[in-house]
């Protein structure tokens, strides 16, 4: 009940009585008794004297506020949060790996506890902290087992980092996947309706992938499922930092496009983007590639093309398997590269999947800003916070 009104901002006790099926009085005597408790209030009156419209209900204000944190490769995002998942503050900055996991982590809580104070929200309406991060992780125990990126390997190796997060900030704190935390946003403020057998994939610095089964995300037993990325495409392929060769992650992530451009304009090839970058291949990204690639750049058209159709025919076999209804894209790739990466890649599925599945799954890209992560993250704790409360009040309603 307290869920639906955290998913569903604003509804009415009709609508909800008709979402789960129960009868106007009875939904109105549980709101009665949520509303005593606390939980939730009435959000809005209708006015006017058109009839009498339904009155909204929300989740309380002062139920307090979640910190959600996406520790990327390259920047991080952070959000503040009240108890229905609205962002009342936002921020980014450079993630700055380079010097190493304990400066990372001391920056990134510097920049939460500023987070806070630019918020308004002192340290005891904070009611938890989600962390996304791009590594692979062991969800159950909040643990970074690895960061397959190069020069992470050793700093990012079995790092406690959901307890690190608890000791810092004294609240209950969750870590898991940037992948699992961006669909998690997804479910709540992109495709909801889509997601109920679906698979989210991110493709960004690394490839990422979350799998809905029947409108729950599938986390396997140990919660590492989805790794789309460390798949095998070519058996002696390039080494991927996992150890493995060949992996999809290694051979068509936005790090390996940009690599695989830069490589040829030192070798001399001519492309557009050296003059996008004005001569610094530092600065080339996968939004100058696209640029390029759209301008007819040859070089910028092949590697995008050889990446998109790599990603492609790992899709095929998985939307083959798993006969999907939708697929969502989100990352850097599909943010920049839009409905001309999107085309390209439906038309490799389409040669290679099986007729039904593939007309079966709708393709879409993500409509949700670059704080998904970070968002799905807030979201994920509110949840957690929700359900405490909600089993706390009603042990309290028992005894009295
Ligand atoms: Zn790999």
């Amino acid at each position: 009940m307290l869920a639906l009104i955290h998913g569903n901002h604003n509804v009415s006790r009709i609508e909800l009585a008709k979402m789960t099926g129960a009868s106007v009085a009875s939904m109105t005597a549980m709101v009665k008794r949520l509303m005593r408790k606390g939980l939730i209030v009435e959000s809005g009156k209708a006015s006017g004297n058109l009839g009498r419209k339904p009155v909204s209900l929300s989740l309380r204000d002062e139920l307090g506020h979640a910190v959600g944190v996406d520790l990327g490769s390259f920047l991080t995002r952070i959000v503040v949060a009240d108890i229905s998942s609205k962002i009342v503050y936002k921020a980014e900055m450079p993630t700055g790996m380079k010097d190493g996991r304990e400066a990372v982590i001391r920056r990134t809580f510097a920049a939460v506890h500023q987070a806070m104070r630019e918020a308004h929200v002192s340290p005891d309406t904070l009611k938890g902290v989600g962390m996304a991060h791009s590594g692979v992780i062991d969800t159950h125990n909040g643990v970074v087992l690895f960061f397959p990126r190069p020069g992470q390997m050793t700093e990012w190796r079995n790092v406690p980092l959901r307890d690190i997060l608890e000791k810092e900030f004294g609240v209950p704190s969750a870590l898991d996947d940037s992948a699992r935390m961006m669909a998690l946003a997804e479910k709540h403020f992109g495709f909801a309706r889509e997601l109920k057998d679906a698979l989210f994939i991110e493709v960004g610095m690394g490839i990422g992938a979350s799998i809905f089964i029947d409108g729950k995300l599938y986390r396997g037993p140990g919660g590492g499922a989805g790794e789309f990325g460390h798949m095998t495409v070519e058996e002696d392929g390039p080494l991927c930092s996992c150890g493995n060769k060949g992996c999809l992650e290694a051979m068509a992530s936005c790090a390996a496009i940009i690599q695989a451009v830069k490589s040829a304009l030192e070798q001399g090839v001519n492309s557009k983007v050296s003059e996008l970058v004005d001569g610094n291949l530092d600065r080339i990204s996968v939004e100058i590639i696209v640029e390029a690639a759209k301008k007819n750049d040859t070089l910028s058209f092949r590697v995008l093309h050889e990446a998109v159709s790599r990603i492609g025919i790992m899709l095929a076999d998985v939307i083959n398997l798993l006969n999907p209804s939708c697929v969502v894209f989100a990352g850097p790739l599909f943010r920049h590269g839009g409905d001309f990466v999107l085309e390209q890649l439906k038309e490799v599925i389409r040669r290679r999947a099986l007729e039904k599945p593939f007309s079966e799954a709708k393709l879409r890209i993500s409509t949700l800003g670059s704080e998904a992560a970070a968002l799905g993250a807030a979201r994920f704790i509110t949840q957690q916070v929700l359900e405490n409360l909600y089993h706390e009040k009603m042990a309290l309603h028992s005894r009295a």
